[in-house]
C-alpha cells in the first residue's frame, strides 16, 4: 500500500517538534516568542512537515485515541 506521506528521520522529527515547542505562540506576547508573529514561518513550517509525515505534533500520546471504523474498544461479549 502507497502512502504519499513524507518520510521524516527520527532526528527531523525531534527537530520539528523542537521547533513547534520554541515557536508555539504565547497569547500573553501576541505569537510567536522567538519571531514575535503569531504562527510564525519557523512553527508553519514546521507544523507542516510534521503533518505531512503524519507525526503527531509532540512527543506525549495525544488525548484521543485513533478512530477505527467497526473497532470499538467496549464492544466485547455485548452482543446477545
Ligand atoms: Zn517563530
Amino acid at each position: 500500500m502507497s502512502t504519499d506521506a513524507q518520510d521524516l528521520t527520527d532526528e527531523q522529527v525531534a527537530h520539528y517538534r523542537q521547533v513547534l515547542a520554541a515557536h508555539a505562540g504565547k497569547p500573553e506576547l501576541g505569537g510567536c516568542p522567538v519571531c514575535g508573529v503569531p504562527r510564525c514561518p519557523d512553527w508553519t513550517t514546521a507544523y507542516d512537515m510534521l503533518a505531512a509525515a503524519h507525526q503527531v505534533m509532540t512527543e506525549s500520546p495525544p488525548p484521543w485515541k485513533p478512530f477505527r471504523p467497526g473497532r470499538k474498544p467496549n464492544d466485547v461479549n455485548l452482543s446477545t
